[in-house]
């Protein structure tokens, strides 16, 4: 037996085998229905589509054969791929010195009639045959030559109907994991511009609404109040003497008492206004709804809780209120409460002086 030596291309044509992505895959019908209408034009009882692989022959489909070989030595199928443009036809196995001591053919009831059209790429590489087998010599009619030729044709045709729809459907699964990654990275995108613009208004030390957030909730507030007429008022809170503070018990420690006062002031504006850090040492409280007089006994409270607080040092804070009058601007009312602070530090600190 002389073993079918390898095309020229060999290397080329299994890269292009491989393409298809072919090998081991499951059976499926439209091959096997070729097979059948290849066996029954031609009249034999065996029929296959076969893939010639770096060491061996596999099959696609097949109908009537016993007990497919694998061994690409013993295979017809990888003489048929060496003239790709022909159908190899071998009458009488016995008789052909390629063929005549294959086990395929020595075999009880082996091979005697072979015929194989082999499996062309658009690109010219033979993958396999197409092939029609019987135990009996034989010759085929021209007509069953060009039928076997035919549907060569469409084994291809298929082969490469499958590797496009294989493509495709890669390409959307693709297209669904970039459009899910991009959701993910839209939504984490929203997530931090959130946390951005939520730290644009928070103070980082204190977790207190920032000047640029109190802005915002003043003008908001006072265009309320002037659309209702409600009373509207703005306290200005200064530590006093705090430089002395850090000078004497040190930055951090400052810190610390900014950090308790502030959470006196939201616990005190909590459900009634908004406490917020204007810069340094100095907080500002929005209270709505409530006139001169009630601010000013809600600062008194205030400053009086400043005194209060456990925290080991002597504090006290400057209040300076004002309330909003008719066509005040944010700034007008700002102000007053501002120099009513004034007032109040001139006047020697720890207390709270309303703008009249
Ligand atoms: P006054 O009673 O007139 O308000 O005196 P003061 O010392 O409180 O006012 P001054 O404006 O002279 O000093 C304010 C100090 O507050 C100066 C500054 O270093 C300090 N300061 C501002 N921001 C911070 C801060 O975040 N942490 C600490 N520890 N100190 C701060
Ligand atoms: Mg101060
Ligand atoms: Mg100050």
């Amino acid at each position: 037996m002389s073993p079918p030596p390898k095309p020229d291309n060999e290397e080329a044509r299994l890269d292009a085998l491989y393409s298809f992505d072919i090998l081991d895959s499951a059976p499926e019908q439209g091959f096997d229905d070729l097979v059948r209408i290849a066996a029954g034009i031609c009249g034999v009882p065996m029929a296959a589509v076969t893939l010639i692989d770096r060491d061996r022959q596999w099959f696609k489909a097949q109908v009537g054969i016993e007990h497919p070989d694998p061994s690409r030595e013993s295979s017809f199928c990888a003489h048929a791929i060496l003239a790709p443009e022909r159908t190899m036809v071998v009458p009488d196995a016995t008789r052909d010195t390629r063929f005549a001591d294959n086990p395929l053919v020595t075999a009880e009831n082996g091979i005697r009639f072979y015929a194989g059209a082999p499996l062309l790429t658009r690109e010219g590489f033979a993958l396999g045959a197409l092939c029609v087998v019987d135990d009996q010599p034989r010759d085929l009619a021209p007509f069953q030559c060009e039928a076997l030729e035919a549907l060569s044709r469409q084994v291809t045709h298929l082969l490469e109907l499958r590797r496009v729809s294989r493509d495709l459907s890669h390409q959307l699964r693709e297209r669904a994991w970039y459009e899910q990654q991009m959701r993910l990275y839209q939504a984490q995108l929203e997530q931090q511009n959130a946390e951005l613009s939520e730290q644009t208004r928070t103070d980082p030390l204190t977790g207190l609404p920032n000047r640029r957030a109190f802005a915002a909730a003043l003008a908001g507030a006072i265009t309320r109040a002037s659309g209702t007429g409600d009373p509207l008022a703005v306290a200005v809170v200064d530590v006093d003497h705090f430089k002395t503070i850090n000078d004497l018990h040190g930055h951090d420690e400052g810190d610390r008492v900014l950090v308790a006062l502030a959470d006196m002031l939201k616990a005190q504006a909590a459900g009634r206004g908004m406490a917020a850090r204007h810069g340094g040492e100095e907080f500002v409280v929005l209270l709505p709804g409530a006139t001169l007089e009630e601010a000013r006994l809600q600062c008194e409270f205030m400053r009086q809780s400043v005194g209060l607080l456990p925290i080991g040092l002597p504090v006290s804070v400057s209040i300076g209120v004002a309330t909003h009058r008719r066509g005040d601007a944010a700034e007008d009312l700002f102000r007053r409460a501002d120099q009513a602070l004034y007032e109040a530090k001139r006047g020697g600190r720890d207390r709270v002086v309303a703008a009249d």
